[in-house]
C-alpha cells in the first residue's frame, strides 16, 4: 500500500480503480505556408469553432454549477478574441510564412511564460487558462475530437493537473474522484470540483504513470489522503466509512426541490450564508430559498483600497441574477472588530468590539456608505435584493440611515441612473437591538438576528477569546429567550425575523426555532439539506407539548 498526501478540495471516500489521465501531447510541426492569406483564414474558422465549443461548455456549467463557475469559459472566449493574442498568431502566420498549428503553439509559450513571471497570483493562474485555449485550438486545427477525460468504467482520474475545461467534461456517473499533483485550491478546477460534490485533492505528490494506474486507490477526501493498492484492513475501515457517507447523502439529496414545511404545515425559509460569488454555486446546489446574509465586507477586506461603486455594483449584480429573483439579502459593511482594512486608517482602540465598527463607520464617513448603497440600488434592478444594516442600538441611527438613502436616491434621480428600491431590514446583533426591537420593528422591513454577536454581547464573552470557551453557553436562556422577543415584536409590526448567526445552523435547537416563529434561517450551504430534513420530520404542535 502507498500512501500520498494532498490538499483537500472536497470531502467524502472514492473507491475505485485508478486511471491515470495523462494528456496527449500535441505535436506540432513548423511548416512553410505558401498561401499566407488562407492559413490566417484557416485560423480565423478555427477560432470560431473553439469560441462555439466553449459557449456549449458553459452553457453546460452553466445548468450544472452556476453562473459563477461557468464564467472561466465565458473569459476563455474573450481570451481567445484579444487583440494581442490573435495578433500575435496572424502576424506569426504573415511575417514567417508559419502554419497556424505552430503559430498557435509558439504564441501559447510566450504568452504563458509571460503570465508566469509575473507577481499577481491570480495573473499567474492565467498562465494555465492560455495554454488551454490554445490546446483547444490546435485540437480543432488539427481536426481531432476534443479530448475530454473518458474513462469507461467509474475511476478515479489521477492527472498532472486538469484544465477547467477537462474539468466540467467529467461525466460525473464515470468520474469517482480526482486527484492531481499540480493546481491551488483556488484554481477554477478545484472550485469547479467542489460544485460538483466529488472527492477530490490536489497538490497531492505521487506518480502519474504506470505505478498507479490501473490499481485500486481510495481517496479520502475529507483527511486529504489517497491509498494505492490498500491493505485488507484500510480497505474495510474505508468501504464502512464509504457506506455511512453515502446513505447520509442519499438521504438529503432527496430533499432537494422539497419544501421547507413542518408535518403540521408551519413553513420557514432556509437561505444561505456567503462572503463571497465563489460561495453561489454551492448555494444553488443545495438547494437554498435565497442568500440570508452576504457578508459585503469581504469586497473590502480583499483589496487594498476602496471598491468602486462600479466594482460593487457588477459584484452585486451578478449575485442578484444568479438567484434569477430569489431574495439575496446583502449587509452593509461591518468592517471594525475582528475584520481590520488598513486603507480604512481606524483610530487605534481600546477596545474594537465595542468600538467604531460597522453602521458606526458608515454613519460617521457617509461618502463610503452612500458608494456602497448607490451600488445596491442600482443592482436592485437586476434582481430582488434586500439591504442589511449591521449593529443597530437605535432607532436615531435607522434615521440617520433613512436620510442619507433619501439623498442616495435623489442624487440617482437627478443623475438619470436607473435604480430600485430594495426591502431594508436590520440585524438585531446587540441587547440594546433587542430591548426596543418593538420600535425597531416599525421603521424597518425585516429582522435578522445575528447570534455570534448578539452572545458576545449579552454573555460578556469575547467571541474570538477561546480561553473561556467554559463560560461560553450558546444555549444560553437569555439568547433564546432574546430571540422569542425579537420575533414575537417583528410578528406583532407584520414584519419578518430570521436568524443569520452561527446558532441558526445548530440543529439542537432548529425545533426551539420552529416553535419561536422564525420565519428564516440563513446558514451555510452544506447545512440546508440537513436543517430541511429536521422541519419535514417536526410536528411543532406535538413537539411542544412533549416538551412541557
Ligand atoms: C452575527 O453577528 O451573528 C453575524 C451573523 O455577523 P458576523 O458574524 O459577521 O459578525
Ligand atoms: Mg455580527
Amino acid at each position: 500500500m502507498q500512501i500520498y498526501k494532498g490538499k483537500s478540495v472536497f470531502g467524502g471516500i472514492a473507491i475505485g480503480k485508478i486511471s491515470v489521465y495523462s494528456k496527449a501531447e500535441q505535436q506540432v510541426k513548423r511548416l512553410k505556408i505558401e498561401n499566407v492569406e488562407k492559413e490566417v483564414e484557416r485560423y480565423h474558422e478555427a477560432t470560431a469553432t473553439a469560441i462555439q465549443q466553449l459557449q456549449e461548455l458553459y452553457d453546460k456549467a452553466l445548468r450544472e454549477v452556476g453562473e459563477a463557475n461557468a464564467a472561466i469559459f465565458e473569459i476563455h472566449q474573450m481570451m481567445l478574441e484579444d487583440d494581442d493574442y490573435a495578433e500575435s498568431i496572424e502576424n506569426m502566420i504573415q511575417m514567417q510564412k508559419v502554419n497556424a498549428e505552430y503559430a498557435v503553439a509558439q504564441t501559447a509559450d510566450n504568452f504563458a511564460r509571460m503570465f508566469s513571471s509575473m507577481d499577481d497570483d491570480y495573473m499567474k493562474e492565467r498562465a494555465a487558462d492560455v495554454k488551454d485555449i490554445s490546446e483547444r485550438l490546435l485540437t480543432v486545427l488539427q481536426g481531432e475530437e476534443s479530448q475530454g477525460v473518458e474513462s469507461q468504467e467509474p475511476s478515479i482520474i489521477v492527472a498532472d493537473d486538469l484544465a477547467p475545461s477537462e474539468t466540467v467534461q467529467l461525466d460525473k456517473d464515470k468520474v469517482l474522484s480526482f486527484v492531481t499533483v499540480h493546481g491551488s485550491l483556488n484554481s477554477h478546477s478545484a472550485i469547479l470540483a467542489r460544485t460538483m460534490g466529488i472527492p477530490a485533492l490536489v497538490g497531492t505528490k505521487l506518480p502519474v504513470d504506470d505505478t498507479v494506474n490501473g490499481k485500486l486507490g481510495i481517496v479520502d477526501g475529507t483527511n486529504g489522503i489517497i491509498y494505492v493498492d490498500p491493505d485488507e484492513v484500510t480497505l474495510g475501515k474505508m468501504k464502512e466509512l464509504q457506506k455511512i457517507e453515502l446513505e447520509k447523502k442519499k438521504l438529503l439529496e432527496t430533499l432537494k426541490g422539497k419544501e421547507n414545511i413542518t408535518l403540521d404545515g408551519q413553513k420557514i425559509l432556509l437561505y444561505a450564508n456567503i462572503g463571497n460569488t465563489k460561495d453561489l454555486a454551492t448555494v444553488l446546489q443545495n438547494d437554498a430559498g435565497g442568500i440570508g446574509l452576504f457578508r459585503s465586507e469581504f469586497i473590502y477586506l480583499e483589496r487594498e483600497d476602496y471598491p468602486t461603486e462600479e466594482e460593487q455594483f457588477q459584484i452585486y449584480k451578478a449575485v442578484a441574477e444568479t438567484m434569477a429573483g430569489k431574495r439575496v439579502i446583502i449587509r452593509t459593511l461591518d468592517i471594525g472588530a475582528d475584520k481590520q482594512c488598513d486603507y480604512f486608517k481606524m483610530e487605534k482602540e481600546e477596545n474594537p468590539a465595542m468600538g467604531c465598527r460597522a453602521i458606526r463607520i458608515c454613519l460617521k464617513r457617509p461618502e463610503i456608505f452612500k458608494t456602497q448603497l448607490r451600488a445596491l440600488f442600482r443592482a436592485s434592478v437586476y434582481g430582488k435584493i434586500a439591504i442589511m444594516y449591521p449593529m443597530i442600538t437605535s432607532v436615531k441611527e435607522i434615521q440617520r440611515i433613512k436620510d442619507i438613502v433619501t439623498q442616495v436616491k435623489a442624487e440617482l434621480e437627478e443623475q438619470g441612473v436607473e435604480y430600485r428600491e430594495p426591502e431594508q431590514g436590520i440585524m438585531v446583533e446587540t441587547p440594546a437591538a433587542v430591548m426596543i426591537s418593538d420600535q425597531l420593528a416599525k421603521e424597518v422591513d425585516f429582522f435578522s438576528i445575528g447570534t455570534n454577536d448578539l452572545t458576545q454581547y449579552t454573555l460578556a464573552i469575547d467571541r474570538q477569546n477561546t480561553a473561556l470557551d467554559e463560560f461560553y453557553d450558546p444555549h444560553h436562556p437569555a439568547v433564546l429567550r432574546m430571540i422569542s422577543m425579537v420575533v414575537n415584536n417583528a410578528h406583532k409590526a407584520g414584519i419578518w425575523a430570521g436568524i443569520c448567526g452561527e446558532l441558526g445552523a445548530d440543529r439542537e435547537l432548529t425545533k426551539e426555532f420552529l416553535v419561536m416563529g422564525v420565519d428564516e434561517l440563513s446558514v451555510s450551504p452544506g447545512n440546508i439539506l440537513p436543517i430541511r430534513k429536521i422541519v419535514r420530520e417536526t410536528n411543532v404542535k406535538e413537539y411542544k407539548e412533549y416538551r412541557k
